[in-house]
């Protein structure tokens, strides 16, 4: 009897998320890019792509059969890197620090 008592259970469950699911699902299918306008291929780094000019999400792209293969992935921009060597930060008044002449 337990077995149909939590199957009955989990049905319950599948009812009462199911509207919230389909919500999600259409959000997701009005709002997320659908990477309908792509690039030309771009080779970078022994790497060819394709990338969204709306999102930037890139596609491998396979130039011997001119066509993109794999899936979407979305690649960090690199940051300049601060430098901190040989160069010393100037001397800055802080906030609310008043600077008197000496
Ligand atoms: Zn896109």
């Amino acid at each position: 009897m337990d077995v149909f008592a939590s199957k009955s259970a989990q049905k319950q469950s599948e009812k009462m998320f199911a509207p919230a699911h389909r919500v999600t699902t259409w959000l997701r299918e009005r709002f997320q890019c659908q990477h309908t306008e792509m690039s030309r291929p771009i080779t970078r780094d022994g790497e060819t792509y394709r990338a969204c000019v709306r999102c930037g999400a890139r596609r491998p792209f396979n130039l011997n059969a001119w066509t993109m293969k794999g899936s979407y992935y979305f690649k960090a921009s690199p940051v300049d890197p601060v430098p901190t060597e040989g160069k010393a930060r100037p001397q800055t008044s802080r906030p609310g620090e008043i600077k008197t002449a000496a």
